[in-house]
């Protein structure tokens, strides 16, 4: 299997995918993540070891099909078994959404990648990698005048579980980036916020228990 998923990823047809989240994981909104949160940290050290792990080929990058199930339930997704980090087809019109979505998965890749001897529960993964996309978004417009606690713009109400999470990990980006606090705990009501609007999710109750410890091997 993992054979066959290094092949295909050696397809040329891979290769945009794969510059395009080693560009978003080089940029220096990326670089300046730094925060640490209960059972996980996240840093540019974080980022270069998945950055490395990319360009070895350690870790595959790959564009979902349509027909994958996975593209139904979000435009990314890190798979620990064989290292795939999975993108929605890529399009030009969600530029910001899929950067933030490498932010996103990478954080689960880095978490593969240390795999820490003390088990982290899907919450709290979820719960960083949430927050560094955020982060990121923060970030990118932090240089704009816009005010920053305005509601921001990614969020819609399509799907209102999600714009919890968004809203509550953006609360923690504010502080991150404005206040410059790099350390949340449960004493944290940001924190706290985020892990009960992931706790509410459909997705995570459904289809990944946010109680489940996620699996990491190493990569
Ligand atoms: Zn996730």
């Amino acid at each position: 299997m993992a054979d066959l998923i290094r092949h295909i990823s050696n397809n040329i047809l891979f290769l945009p995918a794969k510059l395009f989240v080693l560009g978003v994981l080089c940029s220096k909104e990326v670089q300046k993540i730094e925060f640490a949160m209960p059972f996980v940290a996240v840093n540019n050290s974080a980022f270069q070891k998945v950055r490395d792990n990319i360009a070895t080929d350690k870790i595959m990058v790959g564009v979902m099909a349509s027909t994958d199930p996975d593209a139904k339930k979000s435009d990314g997704v890190y798979l620990t078994g064989p290292n795939l980090l999975k993108l929605a087809p890529l399009d030009q019109t969600r530029d910001l959404g899929r950067r933030a979505n490498v932010v996103h998965e990478s954080v689960h890749a880095a978490l593969d990648i240390d795999n820490p001897t003390k088990p982290v529960t899907v919450l709290h993964a979820e719960a960083a990698a949430y927050s560094a996309e955020a982060i990121f978004r923060r970030l990118l417009n932090a240089s704009s005048n816009s005010p920053s606690r305005r509601p921001p713009s990614f969020i819609h109400h399509e799907d209102s579980a999600m714009d919890d999470i968004r809203k509550a990990a953006w609360s923690i980006a504010v502080k991150c980036v404005d206040d410059r606090k790099s350390e949340f705990s449960e004493k944290d009501s940001e924190f706290l916020d985020l892990l009960r609007a992931i706790m509410s999710a459909p997705l995570y109750i459904n289809d990944e228990p946010f109680w489940e410890f996620v699996n990491t091997d190493g990569v």
